[in-house]
């Protein structure tokens, strides 16, 4: 069986499993998206569509809009897997800034609810937000066998990296797939 590891929301779903057909991939660990580039008619619309992914990659959102943003997107993740529950796995995202125990009910509500099989995909735009994983760490280091999933090339440094290794080597029960696996950076 193939399975790609990592995939977002494209709309309609119908593509999406087209896409998989047309490549021979069985099954797509599927992550929520923020923009949908794919759905966009013409540059200007294409513009619009990234300036609101740029926002968010660069934390100008306020953390209430941000919440209300994952919530819509993984809403929007659900439905896609209902219709497809053979085809798709689901990873689901949480917001960073929380506390713990705020965290650890949005884990639960949103992904453990969800039959999410992990969490991610994070992309921390700098070290302290790097640091603020922690409290995903603790959170879902509850659980057995739950992995994260990071995003580690651009924004994320050799520095935020290495802070990265440090959590890993303090919460060894929790898997840790380092996305992209570092790109450049190694
Ligand atoms: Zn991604």
């Amino acid at each position: 069986m193939i399975i790609d590891s990592h995939e977002h929301v494209m709309l309609p779903v119908e593509t999406q499993i087209e896409k998989l057909n047309q490549a021979g991939v069985d099954k797509a660990i599927l992550f929520p998206s923020a923009p949908h580039p794919e759905r966009t008619i013409g540059l200007d619309g294409l513009k619009a569509e990234m300036a609101a992914l740029y926002k968010v990659l660069a934390g100008e959102n306020s953390k209430e809009a941000n919440k209300q943003r994952l919530i819509n997107n993984l809403i929007e993740q659900k439905d896609h897997i209902k219709k497809y529950p053979d085809r798709f796995l689901g990873f689901g995202a949480v917001p960073l800034g929380l506390s713990k125990e705020e965290t650890k009910e949005w884990i639960f509500q949103y992904v453990i609810q969800s039959d999410f099989k992990g969490v991610g995909e994070f992309t921390p735009g700098s070290d302290e937000q790097i640091r603020q994983l922690q409290v995903i760490f603790e959170a879902v280091s509850d659980y057995e066998n739950f992995p994260l999933w990071i995003h580690t090339f651009n924004p994320v440094t050799m520095s935020g990296i290495k802070l990265l290794m440090e959590l890993c080597e303090q919460f060894p029960n929790v898997p840790v797939i380092f996305g992209h696996i570092g790109c450049t950076l190694w």
